[in-house]
Order: C-alpha cells, then sequence, then structure tokens
C-alpha cells in the first residue's frame, strides 16, 4: 500500500494527462474555441462537454470514430446508447436512404410509424399502445403529464440520482427541471419509498423510475424495490411508469421483461430511433386512449416530427432486422462477461475501482463499497478525468464519468483491447487508483 495522500499525485498525473491530450487535439481544441463565439461554452449539449476540451468527431464507421486531427478511436460511448447499432449499420443506412429518397417531412402519416408501433407493442406487451416523441426528454413530459390529466392528482415521485431528460434531471439541483410538484425519494430504499407512496397517495399520480439508474451510475434497481413500487401504486391508483428509454435494451422486452412486471407507462428513446431523433411514450390501453383524437374531450399530442419518416423507417428496420430477440440476450451477455473481467482486474490489481450496471451498459466507478443509490457514488471527479483521458490516448473513447454502452459491431477483439488498456493505465497509474477514497 503506498503511504502518500494521493492527491497531489492525482493533480500532476491529471495536468500531465491534459498537456498530452491538448498537443495531440490542436484542430479540436482550435473548432471548440471557435464554436464559443457563437453557442454558450461552445456546446449544445451539455452532456458532451469534458475538460480541457471535447473531441470533434468527422466520422464514425461501424464501432469506429475519427476525430478532427486524424485519430481513431474504438467507441466504448454507443452515443450513451443510442448508438446500438454502430455508425453505419447497412440495414439502418438502407432504410433511412429509401426514406429519405422518398421525401422528406409529408405532413401527414406514412407508412413507417404503424410497423414501428406494432414491433414495440409486440416487443413490450405492456405497451398496448404507443405515441411517438422526438427525444427522452419528451416522451417523459408526456407521460408525466398525460398520468395527470388522466388520474387528476398533481404530484410525481421520482428519485435521487434519477435523469429522465434536460428538463427532468434529479441527479442534484436543477433550475431547469419542468415544474411539476415532485416528491424525491431515495432508489432501492423500499421502506422509505412506501412510505412517500401512502403519505402522498391522494394526490399522487405517478412515480417515474429507471428500472436502472442510467446517468447516475448504472446502478440496477432490486427487483424487491420495483415490485413493490408496482404493489402500492396500484394499490393507490398511482401510474407506474418505467422510464426504460436507456434501459429498454437490456434483454429483449427491456428489464420489465427482465423483472416479471408491467407498468401502467413506459418511455423510450435513443436506439429505438435506429440513431435518429427519437423517443416514444405508451403503455395501459384505458389510459392512452385518452388520446385518441377521434373521442370527445381528447387530449392533444401534436408534434412536428413526432412520425418522421427517416426514424419511423430505420427504427423499425432496427428493431425487425437487427436487434432480433436472439441478438439483445446474445449482446448482452456480452456486456455482463466484460463486466466481470474488469471487476476480476481491478480485484487483481488491487485498485479502488468497480463496474456497475446490467448487460451491455456500465459504469465505471472509483471504490470497491456498494452502490445501491446515487448517494453512495463516490465522486472522484479527478480519477474520473485521469481515467478518461488515459484510454482516449490508447484510442478508447467513453463518457468522462466513466460510462460505457457497447454497440453490436464491437469485436471480441475491441473487448479484450479495452480491458489489456485499462489494465495498462492501471498499471500506470497504480499508486493513485489503489487507494479507497470518500
Ligand atoms: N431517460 C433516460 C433514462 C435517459 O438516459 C435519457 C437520455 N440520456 C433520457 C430520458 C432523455 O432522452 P433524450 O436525451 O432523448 O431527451
Amino acid at each position: 500500500m503506498s503511504t502518500r495522500t494521493g492527491s497531489s499525485d492525482v493533480v500532476s498525473a491529471l495536468a500531465s494527462a491534459e498537456a498530452h491530450y491538448a498537443a495531440a487535439h490542436p484542430r479540436s481544441a482550435e473548432r471548440h474555441r471557435i464554436a464559443a463565439q457563437w453557442m454558450p461554452g461552445g456546446n449544445t449539449r451539455s452532456s458532451l462537454h469534458y475538460s480541457p476540451f471535447p473531441l470533434t468527431f468527422v466520422e464514425g464507421r461501424d464501432q469506429h470514430l475519427t476525430d478532427l486531427d486524424g485519430h481513431v478511436y474504438t467507441d466504448f460511448l454507443g452515443e450513451y446508447s443510442a448508438g446500438l447499432y454502430g455508425h453505419s449499420h447497412p440495414a439502418i443506412v438502407a432504410a433511412a436512404q429509401r426514406a429519405i429518397e422518398a421525401g422528406l417531412a409529408f405532413g401527414g402519416p406514412n407508412q413507417h410509424e404503424a410497423e414501428l408501433a406494432q414491433l414495440l407493442t409486440d416487443r413490450f406487451p405492456a405497451v398496448e399502445l404507443v405515441r411517438f416523441t422526438n427525444s427522452g426528454t419528451e416522451a417523459n413530459l408526456l407521460a408525466i403529464a398525460t398520468a395527470r390529466a388522466v388520474t387528476g392528482r398533481s404530484r410525481v415521485l421520482v428519485f435521487e440520482g434519477g435523469y429522465h431528460g434536460s428538463t427532468l434531471s434529479f441527479r442534484g439541483p436543477n433550475p431547469l427541471n419542468a415544474p411539476f410538484d415532485y416528491v424525491v425519494g431515495t432508489y432501492n430504499d423500499v421502506a422509505g419509498t412506501l412510505a412517500h407512496v401512502d403519505a402522498h397517495a391522494s394526490n399522487l399520480a405517478a412515480v417515474l423510475v429507471e428500472p436502472m439508474l442510467g446517468g447516475g451510475g448504472a446502478i440496477p434497481a432490486t427487483r424487491e424495490f420495483l415490485a413493490s413500487l408496482r404493489e402500492a401504486t396500484k394499490r393507490s391508483g398511482v401510474l407506474l411508469i418505467f422510464d426504460e428509454v436507456m434501459t429498454s435494451r437490456l434483454g429483449p422486452g427491456g428489464v420489465q421483461q427482465m423483472v416479471g412486471l408491467r407498468p401502467d407507462l413506459t418511455t423510450f428513446g435513443k436506439y429505438l430511433g435506429g440513431g435518429f431523433s427519437f423517443g416514444a411514450f405508451g403503455g395501459r390501453h384505458d389510459v392512452m386512449n385518452h388520446l385518441d383524437p377521434s373521442r370527445e374531450g381528447a387530449l392533444s399530442h401534436p408534434g412536428t416530427f413526432n412520425n418522421n419518416t427517416v426514424s419511423m423507417a430505420a427504427g423499425a428496420a432496427g428493431l425487425r432486422d437487427v436487434f432480433t430477440v436472439d441478438v439483445a440476450v446474445a449482446h448482452n451477455l456480452r456486456g455482463d462477461i466484460l463486466r466481470d473481467r474488469l471487476n476480476d482486474l481491478f480485484a487483481s490489481a488491487g485498485v479502488a475501482m468497480s463496474a456497475t450496471g446490467l448487460g451491455s451498459i456500465l459504469s465505471i466507478h472509483f471504490q470497491t463499497s456498494a452502490i445501491t443509490s446515487a448517494g453512495d457514488v463516490v465522486a472522484a471527479d479527478a480519477r474520473r478525468a485521469l481515467l478518461h483521458l488515459e484510454m482516449i490516448a490508447r484510442g478508447f473513447y467513453f463518457a468522462r464519468r466513466g460510462y460505457i454502452a457497447l454497440s453490436l459491431p464491437l469485436t471480441d477483439a475491441d473487448l479484450d483491447a479495452f480491458v489489456d488498456a485499462m489494465s495498462d493505465v492501471i498499471d500506470t497509474h497504480h499508486e493513485i487508483l489503489e487507494e479507497e477514497r470518500t
């Protein structure tokens, strides 16, 4: 064991990694500087910002990304799970191209939307009727709004560390959140959550929960937690909404199938649009039927691009021809094996690191202590930054916060190379990474 405190080591190691990164990516740095003239901080998507500046990409092919300075990376970010199909899957590209060639933006229904709706409702039986949106954020806003309108109640129970979109984020204070009446519970805390449901039951419209905290650190819910939510909401006439924007890819029928529970509403997004803008919300027939525009007093949900042909066609091709039931099972098994390999590596190297998650979504943490809710996560900002830049230097791209989503084109050799690179970073910075800190 090192006797040093480690803090000065990580500061100087990070400074040197940043200097190396800046020297290797002058064109990305320049693009970032120029972009800041017209966009706040040069950025239009907060999650893509990291210091000293983010890489700018010019091309994506299969599982590879090329940056503006000509470096090629193996992509382990997988566009925060939306890039399940990789960057150029022929079936997706062909479907999108056919949709484009048929003409853009009809201003009327097209042939693709009902096909995607059928594929989706077949795969997720709790979703009896579905509506499309343009993002996961929008899907969650509409699911909440629908629940409030249908129940006539106003409050929404969410969980600390939950992320449901840019205006529905509970990972710390978010002044941009939509002004609903929230109650914030602790993830995986069964007793505390049941107490919230009971205390607010008469005015509680919905419980909105990710079956695994995704952006919050790839922290799976226990089955007991989700089952108790199902039970309590049913008893109190509260609608249970599973946000499966990220988790629907973790099994053929999402986490709801894996845990054998039927939410009232489910929200979707990401890869289900084939890699194009996408969101969806759906569920119980009696709830969703309020959106039938031929009904007296129907809830109205317009949206110019709700049925845009490219997302609809590419999404349908993906679910029908690429991400089949068998592929979903096999792909997530590969993720489970990678997670085990990383945890074996961390344990045998004696570093205070761990890999969490389910199936093909993983998150790297800088602790060996258990993580069951967002409050358990050790921030470790400097170590996260150091690992991120050191893996970029070795040709691997993933999120600064340690988030990884495996795409289908990644090969076994890519996964081996990733574990080797991680091992090399650990060898290089062993003293920094071995100490458990809180
Ligand atoms: N819900 C979850 C669980 C998500 O992970 C995300 C996106 N990271 C969203 C909702 C929001 O989706 P979008 O970015 O498409 O608005």
